[in-house]
């Protein structure tokens, strides 16, 4: 492994690492071919309390902050892993934290730090609506005690391996107000929904990522799992987002630093020509070249992690660190398996798994030109085009 220096949080980065030596490349292989959930893994990651840092002691976790989460999450990547099995497990109930009411907080946060409950299925995408998310489509009309949802998702990741849900759904139409109100959040128990309204079917996807799409045919919602204020759904889900993105920055941090790491290590050892190709600057440089978007990718992840954990605004840079650590990982798989030639394409050795996994992070959870126009039109005042 290649040194990264003033590593964050090196404690946790040496538990996490020997955590993750158990579950070496053969274990993430075999799951892949067969698209299957690290259900191991993610209960050890649970037991070691990994999952519970962002919630406060008062409830049960650690609660650490942004910072270790980063490093968690960027220590699974590096090894090989990969925490999208169960990284929103982490900052999912950040919605009910900040917005939830005193005896929903009591209810689930406890649950949740010990990894008895499960919350890490996040439902916002549609398939109409995309990325313009004040025009989703699914619906929740107030019916005395409960609500009733009618509607469908799209790419609702860990539905299958969840036992709560935060539901983004309209409850007034768009055309009543403005556009982001309207819309409200709901805590939906998986357990109890799924065959009382809710469908959910698998979606195979280039990655193993347990993705789905949710069909919801007059769903009853208890009124009490509304989150919040009715109506104010959207703002509350912008809160969570910033988390999500700077958590994921450090996930494209992990995958770069794998890449970097293995590419090193085979330009060094392999033999072409009677000399290592590490010795050719065609294949030195973009080796370095990677490190160094990496290293300072990193850079801006850290500074929007501070930021998050100081409770300052943070969105351009959660927006920038993940831009900016979803291009660099890709630059760097692309370099590794260019640097591997042949044997880049080979299963075993695992390049191919991270280049298809790493690819990810510049569409979802926000693609790259999104977060072009947030920086073009609220920092730059560039005019809006949309
Ligand atoms: C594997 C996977 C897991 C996911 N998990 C979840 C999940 O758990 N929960 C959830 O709610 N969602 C999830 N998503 C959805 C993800 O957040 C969206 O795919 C992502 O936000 C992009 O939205 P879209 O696919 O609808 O693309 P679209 O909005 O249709 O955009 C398509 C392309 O057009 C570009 N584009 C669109 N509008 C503009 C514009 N005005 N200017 C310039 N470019 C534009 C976009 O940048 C993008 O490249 C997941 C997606 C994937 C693939």
């Amino acid at each position: 492994m290649i040194e990264t220096r003033d590593e964050s949080f090196p404690e946790i980065r040496d538990s996490v690492r020997k955590l993750c030596a158990k579950f070496p490349g053969a274990y993430w292989r075999a799951l892949d071919r067969e698209r299957q959930y690290p259900a191991e893994f993610v209960a050890a990651l649970t037991r070691e309390g990994f999952l519970s840092v962002l919630i406060p002691e008062e409830f049960g976790g650690s609660g650490l902050g942004l910072g270790a989460a980063t490093a968690i999450l960027e220590e699974i990547h590096r090894s090989g892993g990969n925490a999208a099995a169960c990284h929103a497990q982490m900052y999912t109930m950040g919605t009910i934290l900040r917005h939830g009411s005193p005896e929903q907080k009591q209810q689930y946060l406890p649950k949740i730090a010990r990894g008895e409950l499960r919350l890490q299925a996040f439902g916002v995408t549609e398939p109409t609506s995309g990325t313009d998310t004040t025009r989703i489509g699914t619906f929740a009309r107030a019916a005395g005690e409960r609500y009733i949802v009618n509607g469908q998702k799209i790419w609702i990741s860990r539905a299958e391996h969840s036992d709560l849900m935060v539901l983004l759904a309209r409850t007034a139409p768009r055309d009543e107000a403005k556009p982001t109100d309207g819309m409200s959040v709901f805590l939906v128990d998986l357990r109890e929904a799924v065959g009382h309204g809710l469908t959910i079917r698998p979606v195979r996807t280039m990655i193993n990522h347990a993705t789905t799409e949710l069909f919801f045919d007059d769903l009853a919602v208890p009124r009490g799992d509304l989150v919040g204020e009715e109506g104010k759904g959207f703002r509350y889900i912008l809160d969570g987002m910033n988390a999500e993105r700077i958590l994921i920055a450090s996930e494209s941090i992990g995958d770069g630093r794998f890449f970097v790491d293995r590419a090193a290590s085979y330009a060094a050892g392999r033999q072409v020509f009677g000399r290592a190709i590490g010795e050719n600057q065609g294949v030195q440089f973009p080796i370095a070249r990677a490190y160094v978007m990496v290293a300072a990718a990193a850079e801006m992840v850290a500074k929007a992690a501070a930021l998050f954990d100081a409770g300052a605004p943070c969105g351009t840079e959660a927006n920038m660190a993940k831009l900016l650590a979803s291009e660099a990982s890709w630059f760097a798989g692309d370099m590794c398996l260019q640097t591997h030639g042949g044997f880049g394409f080979a299963e075993e050795f695992d390049i191919e798994r991270k280049f298809r996994e790493a690819r990810l992070y510049q569409i979802a959870p926000i693609s790259t030109n999104l977060i072009l126009s947030h920086v073009a039109t609220h920092v730059l005042k560039l005019p809006k085009s949309f």
